[in-house]
């Protein structure tokens, strides 16, 4: 007869296998990843190109660090919407740049719109439908809230848009239900702005399914032509404009993201000021004081934009044309700071190098080059598709401002990049030898 002591179960103790099992089917994100990995191979003393996380090269307009400045004795928790002069500025900032109709009554202020997007999955019980290719972290947002994910196919040559006959399909084939379409332009990974045109179709699709729609701007104020085409002008019933201070700002590590929420969809912004109460509270005082100035624009914000775009029109037309010239198949991009060249010419020679796909790729340049990048294989395409995505922003942003402010914007020119973005040309000229 086992004793008393030897009947007791011990429960278990904790370890990995208590971690949630979505969670556990995750890796870190691949943006914030390479980063990690290049700052560490740097310490480590290799030279390494930084052209794997998306982040502005620039430095914060000077005006809106000031305002930061002025703000940081203030202490209070803030409304869980957001502050109600930015929330103003916004809304006026989306009437005037964009004409769409909206008040303050419909923004929601987020600790960076990634969160603002991954609460809304979290919120809406909606599959979830993007392009491939798209950013990294829509799709395992959705896991994270266990929602289903729908990638769409693109083609190269369609500057892989999403089109509206691929849309409705994907639509037409889903189980019936509420949809979730995330659309982003000008678009990370491949720097190309989606037509009006097909802006219109995908919103008369999006209309006759009536589907949610988060036209994901955050590179709105990036497009080099200043072009701020939107779907929500189609839709703006069904839409969500998603924004923030992260790239046009050059506040990425500040954590301020907004929604623009379309007043038929107050029902959805009810419910996520309900789980934000819930979460983060409210996004930090001081910086959404700050954050008043930046969307209020202005003549100095006019004036930063003006340079910033300029430097980075320059700089990715040469890129893309350098590599083209190396036998890539890609063109010049329309807005953010992002190439997605497709290396598939190559792919006999890759081949022989032991190079077949996406990730072998990044993973070889990065280890015989230094130039880091990302797969084509994070952002939903096929790992055997010869793709990547390069952000061409390792140069020193604030000397390229001062120098383009200093000599006229009709100077930034090739001399211009050798002179202000020689690390980015370097990064390139080194990808393309070894590729070829
Ligand atoms: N969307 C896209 C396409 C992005 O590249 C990023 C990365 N900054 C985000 C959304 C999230 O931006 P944030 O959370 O900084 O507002
Ligand atoms: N969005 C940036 C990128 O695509 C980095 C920040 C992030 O992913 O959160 O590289």
């Amino acid at each position: 007869m086992p004793n008393e002591q030897q009947m007791t179960v011990s429960p278990p103790r904790p370890d990995a296998s208590w971690i949630d099992e979505n969670v556990r089917a995750l890796s870190a994100s691949p943006t914030l990843a390479i980063n990690e990995l290049s700052n560490r191979l740097r310490r480590e003393g290799r030279t390494i190109y930084k052209l794997g996380l998306g982040q502005s090269p620039f430095p914060v307009p000077e005006h809106v660090v000031e305002a930061l400045k002025a703000s940081a004795h203030e202490n209070d928790y803030l409304p869980v919407r957001g502050l109600p002069e930015l929330r103003v500025a916004v809304a006026a900032h989306h009437r005037a740049t964009q004409g769409l109709d909206l008040t303050p009554e419909d923004i929601l202020i987020g600790p960076g719109s990634k969160e603002l997007m991954f609460l809304t999955q979290l919120v809406l019980d909606a599959e979830l439908f993007v392009p491939s290719p798209s950013w990294v972290s829509y799709v395992p947002q959705a896991r994270l809230a266990r929602r289903s994910a729908t990638w769409i196919p693109t083609r190269r040559e369609e500057h892989w848009h999403l089109m509206p006959n691929a849309l409705a399909a994907a639509l037409e084939r889903a189980e019936a239900g509420p949809k979730l379409l995330i659309l982003n332009s000008p678009s990370n990974p491949n720097g190309f702005r989606i037509d009006r045109d097909v802006l219109e179709g995908l919103a008369s699709v999006a209309r006759e399914h009536r589907i949610v729609v988060i036209a994901d701007e955050i590179y709105g104020q990036l497009d080099h032509e200043g072009c701020v085409d939107s779907i929500a002008t189609f839709y703006p019933e069904g839409t969500i404009v998603s924004s923030g201070l992260s790239k046009w700002c050059s506040a990425g590590g500040w954590r301020l993201g907004t929604f623009a929420i379309a007043p038929q969809l107050r029902w959805l912004l009810d419910a996520l000021s309900i789980v934000a109460s819930e979460t983060f509270s409210a996004v930090n005082a001081p910086v959404q004081h700050a954050a008043v100035t930046a969307f209020r624009g202005g003549p100095a914000i006019d004036d930063y934009l003006r340079h910033t775009r300029a430097i980075l029109r320059a700089l990715g037309t040469r890129c893309a044309a350098m590599l083209r010239a190396g036998g890539a198949l890609v063109e010049a991009p329309h807005g953010g700071f992002y190439l997605f060249p497709d290396f598939t010419p190559h792919a006999a020679a890759l081949s022989a190098r032991g190079v077949r796909s996406s990730s072998e790729l990044c993973r070889r340049l990065l280890d015989e080059t230094g130039v880091a990048t990302l797969p084509g294989s994070a952002f939903g395409r096929p790992d055997d598709e010869l793709t990547l995505r390069l952000s061409y922003v390792d140069f020193d942003g604030a000397a390229a401002v001062a120098g383009a402010r200093h000599q006229g914007v009709a100077s930034v020119n090739d001399a211009f990049l050798d002179a202000y973005c020689a690390r980015v040309l370097e990064a390139i000229t080194l990808m393309a030898r070894w590729v070829a």
